[in-house]
């Protein structure tokens, strides 16, 4: 057994809490490895090295900073494989989705790499007789990051370039399933010339997260993760007088027009209900055929595509599905299928069947591509996250009962819409009550110099994650106005300055 350890002082560092629990490999069922769970006091050290740390960094240069970042990011070019590897062997997800994943991620490295120009400030002359006045953005201090099992890569580079860049330290408590990439990541960030402390990683669960929360030294928390957790994370960093954003749950639709392509709505649909196995917050969990003939149409073409699924280990490249990371998870998914099936839903695939005779792997945690059509908003199969590769079909006989079906839920992270005409692509863009839309673009998930971020119980705070909204977070807005002396004398003022 190796435990994966913290990361504190530019270096790799054994847990001493006394606590730890095992890593496993989704594809097998086995585990080799165990992850340090780290106590407050250990939380407590990384802070205390991260906040030694935090003047020199602030006043470095932001292109020196970000010159450290693009070195970087060329590891992560030349290196994508082996985190890839690293991420397959503890997600479950296959190689080149894990490869998918670090290239999205290096994209926020990418429009880090520029900050440098967004945190140009701004400044008026003469605001005043012989006054002027300029606004800069500055950096927070240390700020912590506490991600997901989903992307143990993606999600955290989310955050920690662009704080980075902004000048703040940074503290990640990744995922405790799939804990090693973090540490890749910190290694290469050194690696890079990253000074040590500007990047510390605290391995754990709730008793890390508790303790991130309490430090009166993190002044901004970023999380990534289920509702229910973004909320109390929201309440106890803000109530601690923290900046927090905290993204959460999704139930993403995807509404299919009669004028649609269904060829390329059905393969759309593919990707994005059973891509990852379903573990992606911008998955489409549920289908919206508008009239039943689509329906039909569309679970026709849909079947055979899911029957022929190859699921497999990441370490077959032929594989286009892998596991669900747990046997914990893989046991919820399939009980959210049985009581799909006892509410009165129709099983169209049954994921449930399916066995993996593969040598070596016939006790990872698979499940098959699963449809369930006849699923109505009642249902607990579409009011929670599955989180799983179970497409549900909701049939609804207009448009507007469509988004009328997607205003109902509780979650609006993404959202799409396929169809040929113009009129109801606009219209839905503008008025749906979703954060990421796409219009025939069925996992609509923003460029790195957009900003990622849902609406209602998908966020809890301000800022979505990354482009112009992850530089707000990141910094605070300090204006000066200034008047040097001329050699007059005025005499002392007492009402509202208006500088006129
Ligand atoms: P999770 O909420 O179980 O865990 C997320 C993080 O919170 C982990 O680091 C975990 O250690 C920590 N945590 C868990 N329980 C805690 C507790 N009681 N107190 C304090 N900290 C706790 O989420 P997960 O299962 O790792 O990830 C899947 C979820 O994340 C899904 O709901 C998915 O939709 C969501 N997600 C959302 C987005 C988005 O952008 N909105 C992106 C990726 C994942």
């Amino acid at each position: 057994m190796t435990e994966i350890a913290h990361y504190i002082g530019g270096s790799r560092v054994a847990g001493t809490s006394g606590r730890s629990q095992p890593v496993w490999n989704p594809a097998t069922g086995e585990s080799d490895k165990t992850v340090a769970l780290a106590s407050t006091a250990e939380v407590g050290a990384a802070v205390a090295n991260a906040r030694e740390a935090w003047p020199a960094w602030a006043a470095t240069p932001p292109l020196r900073r970000a010159r450290i970042l693009d070195k970087f990011k060329s590891i992560l070019w030349d290196r994508g494989d082996q985190l890839a590897e690293a991420i397959s062997s503890e997600h479950g997800k296959t190689h080149d989705d894990a490869l998918g994943e670090v290239t999205r991620g290096l994209e926020v490295v990418e429009f880090a790499v520029g900050i440098p120009s967004h945190l140009q400030g701004d400044y008026s002359a003469n605001v005043g007789t012989g006054v002027d006045s300029f606004s800069l953005r500055h950096p927070l201090g240390v700020v912590a990051g506490i991600t997901p099992f989903n992307f143990p890569a993606m999600v955290p580079m989310w955050m920690f370039p662009v704080a980075l860049a902004c000048g703040n330290c940074f503290i990640l408590k990744p995922s405790e399933r799939d804990p090693s990439a973090s540490l890749l990541i910190a290694e290469w960030l050194t690696e890079a010339g990253l000074p040590a402390g500007v990047f510390n990683v605290v391995q754990g669960d709730k008793e890390a997260v508790d303790a991130l929360l309490e430090s009166p030294d993190v002044k901004a928390v970023s999380f990534v993760g289920s509702t229910p957790i973004a909320a109390y994370i929201h309440k106890t960093a803000t109530a601690n007088g923290k900046r927090c954003q905290a993204l959460g749950g999704a139930k993403n639709h995807m509404v299919v027009m009669p004028d649609a392509d269904l060829d390329m709505a059905t393969s759309a649909l593919m990707g994005a209900a059973y891509g990852s196995a379903g573990e992606r917050c911008m998955a489409v969990s549920v289908a919206v055929p508008v009239t039943d003939a689509v329906a039909d149409a569309l679970i026709e073409r849909l079947v055979p595509k899911i029957e022929a699924l190859k699921i497999g280990p990441a370490t077959d490249r032929a594989s286009e599905m892998g596991p669900l990371v747990t046997k914990e998870h893989l046991a919820k998914v399939r009980g959210y299928v049985d009581k799909g099936e006892a509410e009165g839903a129709k099983i169209v695939v049954d994921g449930r069947k399916f066995r993996q005779d593969k040598q070596g792997y016939e006790n990872g945690y698979y499940i098959g591509g699963t449809l369930i059509d006849n699923v109505t908003p009642d249902m607990s199969i579409w009011k929670d996250e599955i989180f799983g590769p179970v497409l549900s079909v909701v049939r609804r006989n207009t448009y507007q009962e469509a988004v009328d079906l997607i205003h109902a839920h509780e979650y609006a992270n993404g959202t799409a819409v396929f169809t040929r005409d113009g009129d109801v692509a606009r219209a839905f863009a503008q008025d749906i009550e979703v954060g990421m839309v796409g219009v025939n673009v069925p996992i609509p998930v923003p460029m790195a110099f957009h900003s990622f971020g849902g609406w209602k119980a998908s966020i809890f705070g301000d800022h979505a994650m990354h482009g112009m909204e992850g530089v707000r977070f990141y910094t605070r807005i300090k204006t000066t106005t200034m008047r040097w002396p001329t050699g007059m004398r005025s005499d002392p003022e007492f009402s509202m300055p208006t500088l006129g």
